[in-house]
């Protein structure tokens, strides 16, 4: 998988906890939100991380991922985790609960 770079600059630090990634003199770096335990966001865990995150993930499982750069492969990444493949791709949050969720999109440049 390919690294994820947002090249956005972020001078203040967001009020969560957050990853930090390609932090700068003038940038705090990504403003990922942290996958606990770790201290990268979603994006930029390792591999096996967020293999490891991806499949502990549980049906109504409260998202926070604020501030991450997303990919579509990331996403597709996610979505598959919170899919239930026995209800033909119906995902697995129950009934009257709002994912709660927001990602940054990166700034298509080509
Ligand atoms: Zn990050």
């Amino acid at each position: 998988m390919t690294a994820t770079s947002s090249q956005e600059t972020f001078p203040r630090a967001p009020s969560w906890p957050y990853c930090g990634r390609d932090a700068a003199p003038d940038s705090v770096g990504c403003h990922g939100r942290s996958v606990e335990p770790h201290a990268a966001c979603l994006a930029h865990l390792t591999d096996a991380d967020r293999c490891t995150y991806l499949a502990l993930l549980q049906p109504g499982a409260d998202l926070d991922h604020r501030g991450t750069p997303f990919t579509a492969e990331l996403l597709s990444q996610l979505l598959a985790a919170l899919t239930n493949p026995a209800t033909n791709g119906r995902t697995w949050a129950t009934p009257g609960s709002t994912p709660r969720f927001s990602a940054t999109t990166p700034p298509s440049t080509r």
